[in-house]
């Protein structure tokens, strides 16, 4: 672990990994070994979140499924040089732009969709033809461990190397230098992150989190909105970085709109959340009393039971919440939804543009007008019209925040982007050498220089 970033350097020097040959066959290795693996990965992940293996599947093996398919159908073509257009002034010549490996990446990933945020981002590395060292979550231990056991079993640790532990781990890797680190992560966590970075010089892609509003206008279809919402509340229990955080919503709505929301939460969880087999636990005892405590200055229009002994909290509304609440002080990352209300939209942009810019945004309307001004004043990484965390899905969509949610982005051609230099190489013929640009200069060299530079 102590010089893992040498060990891989010596070998990206080797150029191996530069032929798209090598890395489609490491890729296609990941895609068989994720179905031979699924078993062992679900069960881990019941261990570690309470996560049934259906969600599993759609939020975690599927994702990184779906995002390798989509790799390799594409790897050919974005590895490929393209040709740049040469202006006159520099004939005889090509000008090409060749994509190229930065060398050894370091990957660091939360313990929320510890699979999913691990992998994604090591198709990507791989894909654009780096080493990779992966660090994934200590508060996943089972899941954590699985992975390490996984990609060690397909490649050698000079290739991809997975390494395990806490803070100390962290800090042994950021201690050497590495060609990219790409962290998601809180933006705490950011701050240590970049300053590490800062001391050689090493690009990063941070993706973080924040507060993501929920916007409800009084055009909404509420009972489509009160169920995309839940789902995205409900899903991994809200412990999700682009859950929809809290609700802005109109005040002549809000009524009907917790009436749905209650409908949606018993439709899809039953009765009794707190008993359902299939609804994802909070992470640990810690993070579950931080979230019981966000609700105490508040009430709960829907759920606010929790279970100390299985970790779940009921999908919960709150109301009676001001911005100085407790729910409203940081991200929530759990099944809880404070509520606030606006009367007119100029209130919506001045209270989202006033804090920090969230890596998700939301707007539930059938108003034109209100769509396009969601779109074009707030700023947010991404989001979606008429539903909620979907826009992650979409291999064309890159993902990313901005601002303190994060930046650069990744998934599809965004993530052989990221992990990929652009080289841009002229190449120049030698039977023709004009004069003009050399010493000693002239008049006429001038003139022939200002007639091509304008
Ligand atoms: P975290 O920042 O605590 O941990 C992320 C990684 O950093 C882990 O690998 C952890 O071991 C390591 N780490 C933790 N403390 C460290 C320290 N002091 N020094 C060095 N490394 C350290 O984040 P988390 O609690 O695992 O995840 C929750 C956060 O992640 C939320 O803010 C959420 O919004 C964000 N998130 C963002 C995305 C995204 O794609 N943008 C996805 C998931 C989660």
């Amino acid at each position: 672990m102590h010089n893992i970033a040498s060990l891989q350097r010596q070998f990206f020097n080797t150029h191996a990994t530069r032929d798209v040959k090598y890395r489609r066959a490491a890729l296609k290795k990941l895609r068989t070994a994720l179905k031979e693996w699924e078993p062992r990965i679900c069960e881990a992940l019941q261990q570690d979140l309470g996560k049934c293996a259906t969600e599993t599947y759609m939020t975690e093996i599927g994702m990184v499924l779906s995002s390798l398919n989509h790799t390799l159908s594409s790897l050919r073509s974005w590895s490929k040089p393209r040709r740049k257009y040469t202006p006159l002034a520099q004939f005889p010549s090509v000008s090409r732009v060749v994509p190229e490996p930065y060398g050894v990446a370091l990957i660091m990933s939360p313990w929320n969709y510890p699979v999913l945020l691990c992998l994604d981002p090591l198709v990507a590395a791989l894909s654009a033809g780096n080493c990779c060292v992966l660090k994934p979550s200590s508060m996943t231990p089972a899941t954590s461990a699985v992975l390490a056991e996984m990609l060690g079993s397909l490649y050698p640790k000079e290739y991809v190397h997975v390494v395990l532990g806490g803070r100390e781990s962290t800090g042994v890797l950021l201690e050497q230098k590495f060609d990219y680190i790409f962290f998601t992560g809180s933006p705490a966590v950011g701050h240590i992150i970049m300053e590490a970075a800062a001391r050689n010089l090493t690009p990063v892609t941070l993706e973080l989190g924040g507060k993501s509003p929920c916007i409800v206008d009084a055009t909404a279809n509420i009972r489509v909105a009160a169920r995309r919402v839940a789902f995205g509340k409900i899903l991994n229990a809200g412990q999700t970085c682009v859950a929809p955080d809290y609700l802005f919503i109109h005040h002549s709505v809000k009524d009907a709109f917790v009436e749905a929301y209650r409908t949606a939460v018993h439709e899809m969880l039953g009765a009794a959340p707190l008993e359902n087999e299939e609804y994802t636990h909070i992470i640990n005892r810690r993070h579950f009393e931080r979230l019981m405590g966000l609700m105490a200055d508040a009430q709960p229009l829907v759920g606010g039971k929790g279970d100390a002994t299985t970790l779940r909290i009921e999908p919960t509304v709150l109301d009676g919440v001001t911005p100085e609440s407790a729910s409203m002080q940081q991200e929530i990352f759990g099944p809880i939804l404070p509520i606030l209300t606006w009367d007119a939209w100029e209130e919506v942009e001045q209270f989202v543009l006033s804090r920090p810019r969230p890596l998700a945004s939301y707007l539930f309307s059938t108003d034109s007008a209100n769509k396009k001004r969601f779109t074009q004043h707030l700023s947010f990484g991404g989001g979606c019209i008429n539903d909620t965390i979907i826009h992650l899905a979409v291999h064309g969509l890159p993902f990313g925040g901005i601002g303190d949610s994060g930046m650069g982005s990744y998934h599809g051609k965004a993530g052989f982007d990221t992990f990929t230099h652009y080289k841009s190489v002229l190449s120049k013929a030698n039977w023709l050498d004009l004069p003009f640009r050399y010493h000693p200069y002239s008049k006429f060299a001038e003139r022939i220089l200002r007639f091509f530079l304008r």
